[in-house]
């Protein structure tokens, strides 16, 4: 059936080659077309034993896989190509991490160079990817492909066929891809000249922070399934502000802020967990987030002048779908601390505006651990022991957390 081809004036769309080019700022590949076509490009999720993938549709296309040419660094896994339906062939890039589409455009021939079709994409968040891999580039309409096509047949025999649809079976052994691991960023509370609350035992909850940050760190790796970043790792001032950004700047899918707090009354104790709120969800918590936002007043920062930048964040409405998944994820928290048998505060899932937790587009908690200012609790945080305890019913709620993620991803 094959010599149909050259009968047809209306020949495949021939691709020549695929090759990629991995800049610091996104990678692009570059698509060699035997003529302009039409195309559509979008995300899928991971799911089940597949990555995150690139896909790429166009009419029907003769595909040169001799000349398809991964990088040797970055992200991408795997170039497949088959057929969708019978107008339509399909280009598949495999990577390993969650990605965004940031531009997808034809570029004409000319100086010796044929049509081409640039993807440029780049590494993403999964909060992100879930806010961005909806997007359709390009303008590809299954109703529009000429009908002469369609009736060319295709030679298959060197490409795999693709059938998005058939889920592959749990008898086949098949090539395990490494899943993406989220990145946690850890903030220990205060450090350097702002040492935060004294502890009735001369305590400073600065150190308590870092020891716990550290032990959380090592818990979460320990998994394999996780990235973790520490906002600072030695006893050094760090402003509200730039933590938050830190944590932005490194893409980071959850943030989680350690804090062992201080009250007047000694015989106070228990551990809490605060998301973000427009309002502190009582007086005693307003009085608590001024006391933490306190330290960029310290710097000689005007925190109110950012606040406004933030509040305008705010407005958007991903930031509530970022506080949604905060609550979600300081509930999980809530439910393994008591498990392990911390003790918390009554109510101990509280909202308070912290400068801390404003990233709009990460999941983030503050944790305060216990009360400094109560004898017997000041001890327990001084000790390996309770913060191993505390990291480990962090780390499982973080499994908790991602699981469910990775669940609402696949729907
Ligand atoms: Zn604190």
């Amino acid at each position: 059936m094959l010599f149909l081809h050259s009968f047809s004036a209306m020949a495949n769309l021939g691709i020549d080659s695929v090759r990629f080019g991995v800049h610091s700022d996104k990678t692009r590949m570059v698509i060699d077309l035997s003529e302009p076509s039409e195309f559509r490009s979008f995300m899928l999720p991971a799911i089940d034993d597949k990555p995150y993938r690139i896909v790429i549709d166009l009419p029907n296309f003769n595909i040169n896989t001799a000349n398809i040419v991964k990088p040797k660094t970055g992200d991408v896994l795997e170039v497949r190509s088959g057929n969708l339906t019978p107008e339509i062939s399909r280009l598949v890039v495999d990577l390993k991490n969650p990605s965004y589409i940031l531009n997808a455009f034809q570029l004409p021939s000319g100086a010796g160079k044929p049509d081409r079709l640039v993807i440029d994409f780049k590494t993403t968040s999964i909060n992100n990817f879930k806010e961005t891999h909806k997007k359709v580039f390009g303008n590809l309409n299954e109703k529009n492909i000429p009908k002469t096509l369609t009736a060319v047949p295709k030679a298959t025999d060197s490409v795999k066929t693709i059938k998005p649809q058939i889920k592959p079976s749990k008898n086949v052994a098949t090539t395990k891809t490494p899943l993406y691991k989220p990145l946690i960023v850890i903030d220990a509370g205060h450090g350097g000249k702002d040492s935060g609350a004294v502890g009735a035992n001369k305590t400073y909850e600065k150190h308590i922070t870092l020891a716990a940050a550290k032990e959380l760190k090592k818990t979460l790796e320990a998994t394999g399934k996780y990235r973790v970043s520490l906002t600072r790792s030695s006893d050094k001032f760090i402003k509200l502000r730039n933590r938050v950004n830190y944590g932005r700047s490194k893409e980071g899918d959850l943030f989680v802020s350690l804090h062992a707090d201080s009250i007047n009354n000694p015989k106070v104790r228990g551990a809490s967990i605060y998301t973000l709120s427009n309002k502190a969800s009582d007086a005693q918590t307003a009085r608590l987030a001024a006391r933490e936002n306190r330290v960029d007043l310290i710097a000689g920062v005007d925190l109110s002048h950012e606040d406004k930048e933030v509040s305008d964040i705010l407005i958007d409405l991903a930031m509530r779908d970022t506080m949604n998944q905060s609550k979600f994820f300081a509930n999980i928290v809530v439910k393994n601390m008591k498990e392990r048998g911390i003790t918390m505060l009554n109510r101990p899932h509280r909202y308070a505006g912290f400068a801390v937790l404003k990233a709009p587009d990460i999941p983030s908690v503050l944790i305060e651990m216990g009360f400094m200012s109560n004898r017997n609790e000041v001890r327990m945080l001084s000790s390996d022991n309770y913060r191993r305890k505390i990291a480990l019913s962090v780390t499982e709620s973080v499994d908790a957390y991602f699981t469910k993620v990775r669940k609402n991803e696949n729907q």
